[in-house]
């Protein structure tokens, strides 16, 4: 049996393609940590790298035997990287940090001082100063609204991948089997007692991001739709809406031929034939993509699969 709070902090990073910059956020975080003077380990989980980010980890661990490696079989996506880290983590409290640089290790100490002066079972990384694009900001912005509508739950900056959980966060979020998990969307469902604290962001390190406009598009489309039907929803509101549309051109359009005789009427009608023919394909796309989901669902396949752990010895 894994001993649980063996350690105050487990720090989770999530690494994919990491080689260039996973040393100095790894040399960075011990740094930190070893200052801030509570114990801790760290749980690097190696989400499937193509680079040779896994012997670079395995090195580190040698000399660092703290900081224990979790590898992936493949490339399962962030959110499942982290959760596996979670199942690794023997701390009191867990915080997650990425590995590209982007989050200072220095700010660790002011989350966990505010989870644990405030009381909280989770406190988000808010990223005040955003280094990303405008385009990123702008889905990031969407998304954090929709959310907060469908939770009722403010949290300020959802893609934030610092944070910081409790014991009763982590059991609870280890709980979920299904696939479609957000973490900051999965909390703010659950109801736990969370707040956001303003934390700086820099420049990654090397390399670039791994979320391209498609994979972004996807990312937040699936934050919502993991834990809500609004989508589906509003596509009736937008049903409704052209009907209404289609209904008083048609009518435009008559009324325009009794009156003012001639007959443009069938080129207005052609274009709303074919706007509404796009609002039924959109419509039929997002239910095709919550009958993805089940499908995926029914499946039962596992969230992640782990290959090897680089460990003290001290797993179960
Ligand atoms: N990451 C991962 N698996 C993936 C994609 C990303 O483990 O499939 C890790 C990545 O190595 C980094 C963190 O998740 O530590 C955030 O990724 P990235 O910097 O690409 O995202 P962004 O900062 O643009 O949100
Ligand atoms: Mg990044």
């Amino acid at each position: 049996m894994r001993a649980e709070y063996d350690v105050d902090i487990s720090i989770v990073v999530p690494v994919y393609n990491e080689a260039e910059n996973i040393e100095a956020v790894l040399d960075e975080i011990v740094e930190v940590m070893d200052k801030f003077g509570r114990s801790y380990e760290v749980i690097v989980v190696d989400d499937g790298s193509k680079d040779n980010s896994f012997e670079v980890l395995k090195r580190y661990h040698e000399r660092e035997p703290r900081v224990r490696v979790v590898r992936l079989t493949r490339n399962f996506g962030q959110h499942p990287a982290v959760y596996a880290g979670f199942t690794y983590a023997r701390g009191k409290w867990v915080t997650t940090i990425d590995a590209d640089g982007q989050n200072p290790p220095e700010e660790i100490p002011k989350l966990v001082k505010t989870l644990e002066e405030g009381g909280y079972d989770f406190v988000q990384g808010w990223r005040t100063q955003r280094k990303d694009s405008k385009f990123r900001m702008f889905f990031s912005r969407a998304v954090n609204w929709i959310i907060q509508k469908i939770t009722g739950v403010h949290i300020q900056d959802i893609g934030c991948g610092m944070a910081v959980f409790n014991r009763t966060a982590i059991q609870r979020l280890l709980q979920a089997t299904h696939h479609y998990r957000y973490i900051p969307a999965e909390i703010a469902w659950m109801g736990l007692k969370i707040a956001s604290c303003p934390i700086t962001q820099r420049e990654r390190r090397k390399g670039r991001s791994r979320y391209r406009v498609w994979s972004l598009f996807w990312v937040n489309f699936d934050i919502i739709a993991s834990i809500s039907t609004f989508p589906v929803e509003i596509m009736g509101v937008v049903g409704i809406l052209f009907a209404v549309l289609g209904f008083a051109v048609g009518m435009g359009a008559l009324l325009w031929q009794v009156f003012r005789g001639g007959s443009n009427a069938s080129i207005v009608l052609m274009s709303f034939l074919s706007l509404l023919v796009g609002v039924q394909i959109l419509c039929l796309s997002i239910l095709c993509a919550y009958l993805s989901r089940t499908y995926r669902e029914v499946q039962h396949r596992p969230y992640f699969i782990v290959e090897e752990v680089v460990t003290d010895g001290r797993d179960n």
